[in-house]
């Protein structure tokens, strides 16, 4: 059997690095990750310490993290759907590219943005131009990730991102995420009838990238509020379905689900407790006592 392409969203800090990243996700059980470079709120971005790169991709190497596998989130500041800052998030685009670059690492994954007001046609035409205008995704796959609909946001349905695709002049990828997909009203419980249709639109070899993340609200809620697996409405077995389906096996599968303790005052990373009952297929319904308990 092929190996799980299993990790979670870790920090990336300033001091450690990838090493931190890497000692994160081994911590967890993972076999890859997702980070961002900074803070995803603000452009504060620290210089690339080649020789910390050297030691995490040998840690990597050691503990089974193909750093092909391993993704990098812009952060969700960058809006190239709306003109009015589009220069900045061009530039700050083009710097992620190339420390993503520099790290190694050959996806990354980006919100396509909001029109806040504009309309959708214009808004995605504002994407790809801006997007027209970074060289640097020709070396660094870009993953436009399938969004939730939230507020005016472009790209909850693939319709919205397959035009995108085709304004740009070199390929774009895509970043599925199973509780995006939930809120936008596709049926997560029927997982093969949405790839036939994402088949029929997009292309199923354009799927870099899945973000598993239960949902807090139904189908169509368009509210984006990320649930633990098996603690949301998609539910633990047919989030199994599609971390296991077959034609998805190349693609690495990132947690994003929420921190979690018993009182709620001091939360806790669940990735480690979420990755086993993955890896054993069978839901814990003690999951939150067992992360308080490990943690505290
Ligand atoms: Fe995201
Ligand atoms: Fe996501
Ligand atoms: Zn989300």
């Amino acid at each position: 059997m092929d190996k799980l392409i299993i990790g979670s969203h870790v920090s990336f800090n300033k001091q450690n690095q990838l090493v931190g990243s890497a000692l994160e996700a081994i911590s967890y059980g993972a076999t890859t990750f997702m980070f961002y470079t900074g803070a995803p709120q603000n452009t504060v971005r620290y210089n690339i310490d080649d020789k910390l790169t050297k030691d995490a991709l040998k840690l990597m190497v050691e503990n089974d993290i193909n750093i092909e596998n391993v993704v990098i989130h812009a952060p969700y500041i960058i809006n190239l759907a709306n003109a009015a800052n589009r220069d900045f998030g061009i530039s700050f685009l083009r710097q992620e590219l190339n420390r993503a670059r520099r790290l190694g690492i050959n996806k990354v994954v980006l919100h396509p943005g909001s029109h806040v007001g504009i309309g959708v046609e214009e808004g995605i035409k504002n994407i790809a131009h801006c997007l027209n205008e970074v060289p640097e995704a020709k070396d660094v796959a870009i993953c436009l990730e399938t969004m939730a609909g939230k507020g005016s946001e472009i790209a909850s349905n693939l319709e919205e991102l397959k035009k995108i695709m085709d304004l740009v002049v070199y390929p774009l990828y895509i970043c599925i995420d199973t509780c995006h997909l939930n809120d936008a009203g596709y049926d997560m419980s029927d997982f093969d009838k949405f790839l036939e249709l994402f088949d029929q639109i997009i292309g199923l070899s354009k799927i870099k990238c899945v973000h598993i993340n239960d949902s807090v609200n139904p189908i169509s809620s368009h509210k984006d509020r990320h649930a633990n697996i098996g603690f949301g409405t998609i539910g633990f077995d047919n989030l199994i379905k599609i971390i296991y389906h077959e034609k998805l096996k190349d693609v690495p599968k990132i947690l994003e689900t929420p921190y979690t303790s018993l009182s709620g005052e001091r939360l806790y990373p669940p990735y480690k407790f979420e990755i086993e009952m993955i890896k054993n297929k069978k839901f814990d319904e003690k999951l939150i006592e067992n992360i308080d308990s490990y943690y505290k």
